[in-house]
């Protein structure tokens, strides 16, 4: 019986600290959703390629839509297509030095919300609604691991993420690039955070 009775004891203080662990591991990760959406999930999310882009790009973009694609795809699938209109991400490039909007980043995310057309670039017009789909546009000239890096990062804003406060996730490819907790790909906390908005 006593012996029972601390089995009982033991297990109630595991399922506590499992609770209060997977409390904590929520508070750690979500910070950085604001709980829009792309419309049409993630299960499958069609990318277009612009054809004006060099290899270089077009093979490095495709790198990065695919590195979001973890865990055998459990979360996020993703599919080229060559058809603009079935796509819900669209990529494309062109120097833009002279824009003062723009001219730090190497690469920013339009949203495209039903009838309203693409927002503008920055982290301020974020939408406040959910969208059909985005066109991410990156600085040209970029290495093949700045375009990889660019493009895991702007793929991120446009499934949902903003920018994560530095004290909060160890590491994620969506802080900004001065951060040193910066990724050059998607890690476990962004996929986390991803699944927790879809
Ligand atoms: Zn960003």
């Amino acid at each position: 019986m006593k012996k029972r009775k601390l089995g009982s004891f033991l297990l109630i203080v595991v399922i506590l600290t499992l609770v209060l662990f997977s409390f904590s591991v929520n508070a750690q990760y979500g910070d950085y959703i604001v709980g829009h959406k792309l419309s049409s999930g993630v299960s499958n999310v069609h990318y277009y390629l612009d054809p004006s882009m060099s290899s270089t790009y077009q093979n490095a973009i495709t790198s990065a839509m695919n590195s979001w694609c973890i865990s055998g795809c459990d979360v996020i699938k993703v599919t080229q297509v060559t058809d603009l209109n079935s796509a819900e991400i669209k990529f494309s490039n062109k120097n833009y030095v002279n824009n003062s909007a723009t001219q730090t980043a190497r690469g920013y995310t339009l949203y495209y919300i039903n009838g309203s057309g693409y927002t503008a670039p920055g982290a301020a017009s974020f939408p406040t609604t959910d969208w059909l789909r985005c066109s991410v546009v990156l600085k040209d000239n970029l290495s093949f691991a700045e375009i990889v890096s660019t493009a895991c990062h702007e793929i991120g804003h446009c499934l949902g993420l903003v920018h994560p406060s530095e004290s909060v996730i160890p590491s994620s490819v969506m802080f900004t690039y001065d951060s040193t907790k910066r990724t050059n790909a998607p890690t476990i906390y962004d996929v986390t955070q991803i699944n927790k908005i879809y």
